[in-house]
């Protein structure tokens, strides 16, 4: 039975019988896995501490052939997301690892979305503010997954979209942007201004740990929220329960 040794992201845990958990984890070089952690819910387990969502993690682990679960030898925390202790960088942890869940593939080795979850993590514990660091990873996670929209140009006339008057508007059903003009007066779809398509140029070549120096107005942010959530939606073809949380946590 094969150890295997590697740097890894737990993305969410369950219960298994009287005291052990499955645990989800993505590791940097073999894809999502999931294994059972023997007693992890017993109180001096071997694996405190080092199981919260986003935490990253040093694992072993053992895989056998024909066997969907694996087993943990052990798990030691090397940075967690408690370090960063504001109550709205907290909240927002669950959300990140149940996106990244949502689209890693088991077994599939993504090395590119292991480091966005990474740099994520990086940049909230050092406390870049929530905000920017959320639409940033949406932008690059239905980036990584081929799923946002070009949003340089107008698809339907070619015009740039980043002038000062122009902005953009996602189409509605079509999801992908066109210029104010090609939108019509009408236009529906929602709607992104000069500065939030500023925001996706910045975020396109900065690392998260950058953001804290990035302006991201409330209005800004509320508009690429808005959009993130409606590619979202369409491509997950539901609502995440942590989106609901995040709601919730505002009103
Ligand atoms: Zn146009």
């Amino acid at each position: 039975m094969p150890l295997y040794k590697t740097d890894a992201l737990i993305l969410r845990t369950y219960k298994l019988g009287e005291a052990d958990r499955i645990v989800v984890f993505l590791t940097r070089d073999r894809g999502k896995k999931r294994g059972v952690a023997n007693g992890a819910r017993r109180p001096r387990s071997r694996f405190a501490g080092a199981l919260e969502p986003l935490t990253r993690v040093g694992v072993a682990y053992y895989e056998r052939e024909q066997r969907d679960l694996v087993r943990l030898s052990y798990a030691e925390s090397q940075c967690s997301p408690l370090l960063a202790s504001r109550p709205d960088a907290l909240t927002h942890v669950g959300y990140f690892a149940e996106l990244m869940d949502e689209w890693a593939q088991e077994g599939d080795p993504n090395e590119r979305l292991y480091r966005l979850g990474t740099s994520t993590l990086d940049a909230l514990a050092a406390g870049v503010p929530t905000a920017p660091i959320a639409r940033y990873f949406e932008y690059w996670l239905l980036r990584l997954q081929g799923v946002y929209p070009p949003h340089v140009a107008c698809h339907r006339c070619g015009t740039a979209l980043d002038s000062e008057d122009g902005g953009a508007r996602l189409e509605p059903g079509a999801h992908l942007f066109t210029c104010p003009a090609c939108a019509g007066p009408e236009g529906g779809g929602v709607r992104l201004s000069p500065d939030a398509l500023g925001f996706l140029a910045t975020a396109g070549r900065v690392p998260p740990l950058q953001l804290g120096a990035v302006r991201l107005p409330p209005r800004v942010d509320q508009e690429l929220e808005a959009v993130h959530r409606s590619l979202m939606r369409l491509h997950l073809e539901k609502e995440l329960r942590s989106t609901r949380v995040l709601r919730d946590v505002r009103r």
